[in-house]
């Protein structure tokens, strides 16, 4: 995929779950350390979406310096269908996972009305 030059890391496929920092040259290897933070580097000029990738914490400043947006890694990040939410600041947003998200609150509704139940 092509990129500017010194970008915060490889584009990293879903689930990869390694830091991308690669030195700026797609041509290094990469890092391939476990990554603390999830890194968005921007839409791509050529590519069909959005490209994130992970960062180690060795790497996290370099990322930082060059990346549109950054938060620490969660349970979700990677996840196929994931949503990125951005916030007002970088670094306050975190990833979103649509299905997941929906089981939690039915999970909650549900037992909101097993204790109205018991309680009535
Ligand atoms: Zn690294
Ligand atoms: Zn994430």
């Amino acid at each position: 995929m092509k990129r500017k030059p010194g970008g915060p890391g490889r584009y990293m496929p879903t689930m990869a779950h390694i830091c991308g920092y690669d030195g700026g040259s797609n041509t290094n290897p990469t890092c391939g350390k476990p990554p603390t933070f999830h890194i968005f580097a921007g839409t791509p000029e050529s590519g069909p979406s959005d490209w994130a990738t992970f960062a180690c914490d060795d790497h996290l400043n370099q990322a930082q310096a060059l990346a549109w947006d950054w938060h620490a890694i969660s349970p979700v990040c990677g996840v196929p269908s994931t949503m990125w939410q951005a916030k007002r600041m970088q670094g306050e947003g975190f990833c979103y996972w649509p299905e997941a998200e929906a089981a939690i609150h039915e999970a909650a509704a549900e037992s909101d009305r097993e204790r109205a139940n018991s309680e009535a």
